[in-house]
């Protein structure tokens, strides 16, 4: 057993909570910036009920902000049946968005129920039929928005979070998408990065590790643009940090709004997970 036995030994011991305090500043220093995703039309595509509050949350809190200018819209492609109570599901998701802050969740959240998406851990979805369901909610968006087109998709990455294939179907689908339809604008396309296992229960210290792997990568990419921007303007990343306040709040849009899914691991996902508290949307150019 080891045991701080000499004054350095001290001095390192308390050198840590001004380290972990440096850390801190550094990082809400990184975030403390406005949000660079402003005046956007956004339809965050999730995959089931409880992904937006389970992986999204920060970001929805922060994006539904007036002063940003955002509209904020949730497309979910399947009502989440797997253990027959979608039903149950589909309420639980209207009463989550609304704890998130999403304005009108009633008309601003859309859930479909299409037997070819169904909810599975094996199966992946036709990104062909995951593109038609895009096309198809976005005319209803644009209804709910007084005529004013989706111009950016938020949604998962190739990792999916956890792997699960309905998450990553989302990403084909939404690339399908933005490669087969006739899209009159461009529609900025960001995805949730997937962080390896080590690092998903870190909370919020992985909000320092992530920035700092942004900030060695910004170092030594040769972007175009603008720094920390595309060639056409767009924000090549975007990072959410919650605040207490915000972090409680995703927590009760598990526990008030997700009620059947409050299984005894969820309690460890909602204490510890990092996606409760922090997210990191990158822009993703790649459409193939
Ligand atoms: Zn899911």
């Amino acid at each position: 057993m080891s045991t701080i036995q000499s004054p350095r030994g001290l001095g390192v011991f308390l050198l840590l909570p001004i380290l972990m305090a440096a850390f801190c500043y550094y990082t809400l220093n990184q975030l403390s910036s406005h949000s660079p995703i402003r005046n956007r039309n956004i339809a965050l595509l999730i995959a089931h009920p409880d992904d937006e509050a389970m992986f999204f949350s920060p970001t929805i809190q922060s994006l539904v902000d007036p002063s940003l200018k955002n509209t904020v819209q949730i497309v979910c492609f399947s009502i989440g049946n797997a253990e027959g109570i979608g039903n149950i599901r589909e309420t639980e998701l209207l009463a989550s968005a609304d704890l998130l802050g999403v304005p009108n969740a009633t008309q601003s959240v859309l859930i479909y129920d299409e037997p070819g998406l169904p909810d599975s851990m094996t199966q992946a979805w036709p990104e062909d039929l995951v593109a038609s369901v895009i096309s198809e909610s976005l005319k209803d968006l644009r209804e709910e928005n007084n005529g004013s087109k989706v111009d950016t998709f938020i949604t998962f990455d190739k990792g999916g979070v956890s792997s699960h294939p309905n998450h990553i179907s989302l990403l084909r689908g939404a690339k399908y998408y933005l490669r087969h339809y006739p899209v009159h604008h461009e529609i900025l396309l960001y995805t949730l990065d997937t962080v390896p296992i080590y690092r998903k229960y870190l909370s919020i210290f992985d909000a320092f590790i992530t920035t700092l792997l942004e900030r060695k990568s910004d170092d030594t990419l040769q972007g175009e643009g603008e720094e920390g921007y595309s060639g056409n303007g767009a924000p090549k990343s975007a990072m959410y940090l919650s605040n207490w306040q915000a972090y409680r709040t995703a927590q009760r849009a598990m526990t008030e709004g997700h009620k059947s899914q409050m299984v005894w691991f969820r309690w460890g996902w909602i204490t510890l997970s990092r996606y409760m508290v922090f997210n990191n949307l990158v822009l993703d150019t790649d459409r193939s």
